[in-house]
Order: C-alpha cells, then structure tokens, then sequence
C-alpha cells in the first residue's frame, strides 16, 4: 500500500513540474517600458554553468544543440530586454502579475532568479545558473522536459522533443525547468501566465530575436 502511495505521487509529482508541448503558440503582453516599472530594478548578471550531460546519442548533434544553447541563455537572461519584459508581463487577466509567483512582484521574480539561488545548494554558488541535463526518449509522451525542485537540480528531457528542437526551444524549454529548480511551479501546461511558463516564452521569443540580429538590448 505505501508503495502504491509513493507510485501515486510520483506520477503526480511528474506531472505537476513537467513541461509539456502546448500546440498553440502563446501571445506575450507587456506594459510599456516607458512606464518605467524596470528602471527601479538593478540589472542582475547570470553566469550558465551547465553540469553534466548524460543519455545522448552518439552522434552528438543534439548534445552540442544543448551546449550551443547555453551561450545563448546567457545572452538573452542579462540582456536589458530579458528584465524590461520579465518585469513588465502582463498576464491574460490584464495584471502586471505572473500566476503561481510564491507570492512575489514581478520586479522580484525578476531579482530572485537573478541570484541563481536554485533550491539544491544555490546558496553556495549563486551568480550561476547550475543544472545537469539528462536525457531520455518517450516517443509516446507529450513530457518535454520535468525536473524534481529540491531534490536535485537534473533537468530531464525528453529526445523525442530535443532530436528536433532548436536551438532557440531548447533555450526556452531549460529556462522553464531551471525555474522549476528555483522552486516556482505551476498548475497544467495551460498556466501560461505562470513564472515557469510566461518566462520560458519569453527566453524563446528573445534567443529567436539574438539568434537572428546578433545581439540584444
Ligand atoms: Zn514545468
């Protein structure tokens, strides 16, 4: 019986904190930046410091995708545009909110990410975005990415996704799980205003804007 109880949760448990595929692409709203909500935040710096890499194919394509990757997250989480927007997120209900934001603004969602203070042995090494990725392959499922916040700072992902994501969702799909690791959940993959989810976006839209001007604000 306690082994069917611990099943339970752990199925709920990966669902609750997995990041599935939404077949709609979500429309980001934002404040104007001349109201100057950002302005009366310091623009913090983040250094990603990926960990380990398992359970990748041989060939090394995807592996190098992920890798590619973290240059990018880096140039589009301290850019001026990443905290204009972060800070100026307007959800569906026309607030300046994020839903299941552990109570927070969003000038301080904005600076306690900023800190890179992950559940697991953030206080030690904050400044850094740290995470090991581990790779499986679920061809039947929707799952494209779940993490365990707390536990460990694994961010798993799904190849199924990851064999044809680029460069730009892959950035977007590990922003949404290392939030996850900073211990901001959400409810259904149709949380879209969640801090998870509504970030996560937003780190796409802006790895698509640096991947095809070259810089960013
Ligand atoms: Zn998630």
């Amino acid at each position: 019986m306690k082994m069917l109880i611990g099943m339970i949760c752990t199925l709920m448990t990966l669902n609750l904190y997995a990041h599935t595929e939404n077949q709609e692409k979500t429309k980001l709203n934002f404040f104007p930046t001349e109201l100057g909500f950002a302005e009366q935040v310091p623009t913090g710096f983040l250094k990603v410091v990926g960990g380990n890499l398992s359970g990748f194919p041989k060939s090394g394509v995807e592996k190098q995708k992920v890798l590619d990757s973290y240059s990018i997250i880096e140039a589009v989480i301290n850019s001026n545009e990443f905290k204009e927007r972060v800070i100026n997120f307007k959800s569906s209900d026309g607030k300046r909110s994020y839903s299941s934001n552990r109570g927070m603004s969003n000038e301080q969602v904005y600076e306690y990410l900023m800190q890179g203070k992950e559940l697991v042995g953030g206080e030690s090494n904050q400044g850094e975005m740290n995470f090991d990725v581990r790779r499986y392959f679920r061809s039947w499922s929707k799952v494209i990415g779940y993490t365990n916040p707390g536990k460990t700072n694994t961010i798993n992902v799904n190849g199924r996704f990851y064999s044809r994501y680029s460069i730009s969702q892959i950035s977007s799909n590990l922003v949404h799980e290392w939030i996850h690791l900073n211990g901001f959940l959400h409810d259904s993959a149709n949380d879209h205003d969640s801090v998870p989810y509504a970030i996560g976006y937003i780190a796409e839209e802006l790895a698509e804007k640096y991947l095809s001007q070259g810089h960013l604000d």
